[in-house]
């Protein structure tokens, strides 16, 4: 299927408990497909009491999980990935209904979610402890134990590749994971939770809560849930961690972003253009590590033509997805308004895209360069999610890396140089936790883990990768001593 289609029926979300599909006792809402700017579905919302019914049914599931030996969990994941890589098409149209990415991109998505899957499944053969005879006859050891019962919160924005960042390694290191998926997107739920009772994982080791603001607080409320992962805008991701570490849990909270790419005039025009165009228009701007910043240093006018032909070649509904509802495209209306009104001038108007039918009554916005963008203004500083990049225009490096460094975020940034020692200028100076040398949108692969700093993450460690395995678990330290055996031949 290279098309999003409309279903013929709409498509009740309930909650995974205890490995059955049940309808919790809150508010409904309808799911709306930005494609066709109609509901694909209804989300029933949980309340407190769903949740903590819920968390129940995990409780109950974990001791014996976490009594299987690790091999034997991975087992479960293994078949987990066979049954996600059977289903990609099926799932990839789901979340592109549902979240308007093009198909395409759903499918990356999901195979970037399998390769932290895949991260998971090498845990039992690199992480097999340690132990050490500390003095004559006296050994310590650690093992790896999980917590018990975890939470993950996850943004409409990847409705699939976000909960795989952390559902694969929190489960096979025994944990019963209980997620909240966005209530903009939480569809995908039912494809993965359904794909991992295929797999063979015990019920009530994923729960799926669905619901808004009253189930996350119940989640960082619930004084069974040991440790809470959460991805989302800033201001919620701060508040987030602040709640759940107040009730002594462990939070790692991932927040907003507002990407700078610093561009000068050596940077190879082919691959900048490409690059930079390609990292604001992908998944129509709503990713954490869009470019949102072009900062422009010297005359670098043919590479910014350049950009501004290839974002004009995206086909609005073809090769450049939607926007996640109506109210975020009349956002990013005002705020191309609001950066004229600052002085900007707009090279391509994103506000003018038309797109084709089926998709006429979606939620649609082209592709826009916004130049000479004042550093300060909304369009320089704030998050808009869309597909948006602001020229500023900088005399020199030390001016671009000053507006860089001065952004309260703090995930992404990149610089297209033929410089290396350029290129390895801005990696030290950088204020971001990922940065990307000609490459527009540096997400790293596994096993190198994903995360920000500053307001782009809230906590200690990292989401994925090695550093994941301590969040996840506790080490417990065994120091040990046995008697010499007076007869040595006891066993015969
Ligand atoms: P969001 O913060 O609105 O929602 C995230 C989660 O928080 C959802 O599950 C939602 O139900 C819940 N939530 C919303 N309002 C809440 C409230 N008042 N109290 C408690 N919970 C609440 O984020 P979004 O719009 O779904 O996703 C886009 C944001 O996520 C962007 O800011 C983007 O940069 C960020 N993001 C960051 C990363 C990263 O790795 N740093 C990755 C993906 C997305």
């Amino acid at each position: 299927m290279s098309q999003v289609q409309m279903p013929e029926t709409l498509q009740d979300v309930y909650n995974f408990v205890g490995g059955a599909w049940k309808k919790p006792q809150g508010t409904h809402q309808p799911v709306m497909s930005p494609y066709f700017g109609k509901p694909v579905g209804t989300v029933y919302y949980s309340t407190t009491e769903d949740v903590d019914a819920a968390v129940q049914a995990a409780k109950a599931a974990f001791p014996a999980w976490a009594a299987l030996p690790l091999k034997n969990r991975t087992q479960v994941m293994f078949a987990f990935r066979d049954i996600l890589l059977r289903d990609l098409d099926i799932i990839s149209h789901a979340v592109s209904l549902e979240n308007g990415k093009t198909i395409g991109e759903s499918r990356a998505g999901i195979m970037k979610g399998i390769e932290v899957l895949e991260f998971a499944l090498s845990i039992q053969n690199t992480d097999s402890g340690g132990r050490m005879e500390v003095s004559r006859g006296v050994y310590c050891e650690y093992r790896r134990e999980p917590l018990g019962v975890v939470a993950s919160i996850t943004p409409f924005n990847f409705p699939a590749m976000v909960p795989m960042w952390t559902l694969p390694i929190a489960i096979t290191l025994g944990n019963a994971f209980v997620w909240k998926p966005s209530e903009k997107t939480p569809m995908t739920s039912l494809y993965l939770a359904n794909a991992l009772k295929e797999a063979g994982l015990p019920d009530g080791i994923l729960t799926v809560v669905q619901g808004d603001r009253v189930a996350v607080e119940a989640i960082t409320d619930h004084p069974d849930i040991r440790a809470i992962s959460f991805v989302g805008s800033t201001k919620i991701a701060e508040t987030v961690y602040k709640r759940s570490t107040n009730n002594s849990k462990r939070c790692l909270a991932l927040g907003g972003a507002k990407n700078h790419i610093i561009l000068l005039p050596d940077a190879d025009p082919q691959m900048s253009g490409q690059g930079i165009s390609d990292s604001f228009t992908g998944c129509a701007g709503q990713r954490c590590m869009a470019a949102s910043v072009l900062l422009a240093v010297g005359d670098v006018d043919p590479i910014i033509d350049q950009i501004v032909a290839q974002a004009a070649s995206q086909e609005v509904g073809h090769t450049m997805g939607a926007i996640i509802t109506a109210e975020q495209v009349k956002f990013l209306h005002e705020a191309i308004a609001q950066a004229e009104a600052d002085g900007a001038t707009v090279r391509l108007d994103g506000r003018k895209a038309t797109v084709a039918e089926p998709y006429g009554e979606g939620f649609w916005i082209g592709p826009t360069v916004l130049d000479n963008v004042k550093p300060g203004t909304q369009a320089a500083t704030v998050e808009l999610f869309g597909p948006i990049i602001s020229i500023v225009r900088c005399q020199n490096i030390s001016e671009a890396m000053a507006i860089e460094n001065s952004s309260s975020y703090g995930n992404a940034a990149s610089v297209f140089t033929s410089s290396g020692a350029m290129a390895d200028y801005v990696a030290r100076h950088a204020s971001a936790g990922m940065v990307g040398v000609n490459i527009g949108v540096p997400v790293p692969r596994e096993p190198f883990s994903f995360g920000g700093i500053n307001a782009s993450k809230f906590g200690h460690g990292d989401i994925t990768g090695a550093q994941s395995l301590d969040f996840w678990t506790n080490t417990k330290k065994v120091t040990s001593k046995w008697a010499m055996q007076n007869d040595h031949n006891w066993m015969s």
